[in-house]
Parts: C-alpha cells; sequence; structure tokens
C-alpha cells in the first residue's frame, strides 16, 4: 500500500471530528492530540482529560496555570485571543481586523469552503486564523501577530497571510519589535496556490523588516508545520518554541511512510529541534512573557553592550 492511501485511512482514530474539516496542508497528521483537547476544553464539564498523561484536569485549575497540565506539563493548545492577553499588558489594541477570504477557488471538499469559513467564524468568533495586536511587553511596546489554532486548523491563506505581512510592515514603520505566534497546520489547501503566494509575500516583506534592522522574535507552538515553518516561523532573530511543539514541514507519518524507517519518539518535538540547533530556546509557557522581555532588552540594547552581555 502507498503512501497516498494512508492519507485517507486512519485506524487509531485519535484525530479529533471533523468539524473543522481539512486543516493545513499537512492535514490531519499534525496536531491531533491537543486539536482533540482544545476540543474537550469547550465542552460544558468541569473535568478534562490531559492528552499527555491521561489524568483528569480541573478545568478551573488547568485556566489557572494557562492551560498547562499541572502533572505533565502538557501545553494544550492556546487561542489567539487568550495568547494575547498572556503576552500583552491589558489596553492593548486589536488592529488589521475585518479581513476576510473571499474564497478565490469556490472550493468545494466534503462541503463548501464557504460553509468551513462560517464555521469557523461562529466557532472562534474571529475573521480568520489571526490577530493582530499593538501593545506592550513589560515596558516594550511590540507588533504581536497569534495564529488561532481552531480556525481551520490555523491554515494560512490569503488573509492570514495579507494579515502577518501587515503586521511585519507595521513593526518596520513604526520601528517596534515584531512577536508572531505561529500555531498551524500549515497552508491553506482550500485556496490552492493563493496560500503558497503568501509565503514568499511574508517572507520579502520580513527581509525588509531585517534590512531595516527591527527584531523579529519568532514563538513556535503546538503545531508548526507546513508553509507556516517553511516561510516565516523559522525566520526570527530568535525562533522558540513552547515545551512539547510539533515543528516540522511534512508531518512525522509521512516521512515514516517515504524513507520507510521508523522516527524517533521525539522527533519534529520543539526538545529535539533545540538539540539539533534548529530553535534558540524551549520556553514554557509560564516563563515565556519574562523571556520575551529580556530578549527584547537584549535586542534592543546596542551592539556593543550587547557583547559585554554575552561575555560577563
Ligand atoms: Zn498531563
Amino acid at each position: 500500500m502507498g503512501f497516498h492511501m494512508t492519507w485517507f485511512k486512519r485506524e487509531d482514530g485519535e484525530y479529533p471530528a471533523p468539524e473543522n474539516g481539512p486543516q493545513g496542508e499537512n492535514g490531519p497528521d499534525t496536531g491531533f492530540a491537543a486539536g482533540a483537547s482544545a476540543k474537550t476544553v469547550r465542552t460544558e464539564g468541569l473535568w478534562v482529560k490531559c492528552p499527555g498523561c491521561r489524568q483528569p484536569l480541573y478545568k478551573a485549575d488547568l485556566e489557572a496555570s494557562l492551560m498547562v497540565c499541572s502533572k505533565c506539563q502538557h501545553h494544550f493548545k492556546l487561542g489567539a485571543r487568550a495568547r494575547i492577553d498572556l503576552l500583552l499588558e491589558p489596553g492593548y489594541e486589536l488592529v488589521d481586523t475585518g479581513l476576510r477570504s473571499t474564497d478565490p477557488l469556490n472550493f468545494t471538499d466534503v462541503k463548501p469552503y464557504k460553509q468551513r469559513l462560517r464555521k469557523a467564524r461562529e466557532l472562534t468568533g474571529l475573521d480568520d486564523a489571526i490577530l493582530n495586536a499593538l501593545g506592550r511587553i513589560g515596558a516594550h511596546e511590540v507588533v504581536l501577530s497569534a495564529m488561532e489554532y481552531g480556525f481551520i486548523g490555523g491554515s494560512m491563506g490569503a488573509v492570514v497571510g495579507e494579515t502577518i505581512a501587515r503586521a511585519v510592515d507595521r513593526a518596520r514603520l513604526t520601528r517596534k519589535p515584531l512577536v508572531i505566534v505561529a500555531a498551524s497546520g500549515g497552508a491553506r489547501m482550500m485556496e490552492g496556490v493563493v496560500s503558497l503566494l503568501q509565503m514568499a509575500k511574508i517572507a520579502t516583506a520580513l527581509a525588509q523588516l531585517d534590512d531595516a534592522r527591527v527584531p523579529y522574535i519568532s514563538v513556535l507552538t503546538d503545531p508548526t508545520t507546513g508553509g507556516v515553518t517553511a516561510s516565516f516561523a523559522m525566520l526570527g532573530d530568535l525562533n522558540i518554541a513552547e515545551p512539547g511543539a510539533l515543528i516540522g514541514f511534512a508531518g512525522p507519518r509521512v516521512i515514516e511512510q517515504t524513507i520507510r524507517q521508523k522516527l524517533p519518539e521525539s522527533f519534529q518535538r520543539a526538545e529535539f529541534l533545540l538539540e539539533k540547533g534548529f530553535l534558540d530556546a524551549v520556553v514554557h509557557r509560564r516563563d515565556l512573557k519574562a523571556y520575551l522581555i529580556r530578549a527584547l532588552e537584549f535586542l534592543k540594547a546596542p551592539a556593543a553592550q550587547r557583547v559585554s552581555e554575552l561575555t560577563s
């Protein structure tokens, strides 16, 4: 059986019900565990089962611990709005809102893309899988862009691409550091090549940001895969990730089936990538804001001071 078959055949049933429809280009191969858990968290019960350690967790405790399991430190997915609330001081401003996909291909798979968009908007209260905000992290004014996995798997179509490009341009024009929190299954298949064009658009904007010497910190959360990894998530001046995040281009199963070899358990997890030098740090969610404040201070300091900090 070739690997094309297995795209469609799932034996373990561990993927979330397809109420969000197909996700990014890596489809159901990525982010399944926490995807299911994110769904569970939305239900009315007082308890949720941790996908990491299978222990029951009291919802209120889980929320108090920033959606991190107190027993095994599994990091549940965080929506875009919750992420902004976690990182920015109160009083931030949401910007670049109101963009909506035009469904350029008039695309239908098992259901029309327009219908999926409507459902995703209802589910998340967002127009697409991204939110841009202006605000402060500690004392540092930043442009923050946060992705929403709950919106068609955080997939990147024209709206996500344009919104991120606007955040990058905003950072360049105002000379405020840029922070992007990625959570994405990859390019949005329902917008075909239009999705792929976003990769080039964002990469170009980031090159201009780099030329203008405005810092960019990329925060990779579970999962960050496909065209998002390939275009902007690994291009930060600092690339940091939350513990256990799945990060890669193709999903591990696709790779296993292609090379016909078993991959190590930790393959494509944040810690493995850190060990191999692809990430600068893996940072627990409770420490993320403090880490960003230190990093922003460091990036803002004149080069001479940075050298003395590094060598002292
Ligand atoms: Zn746990």
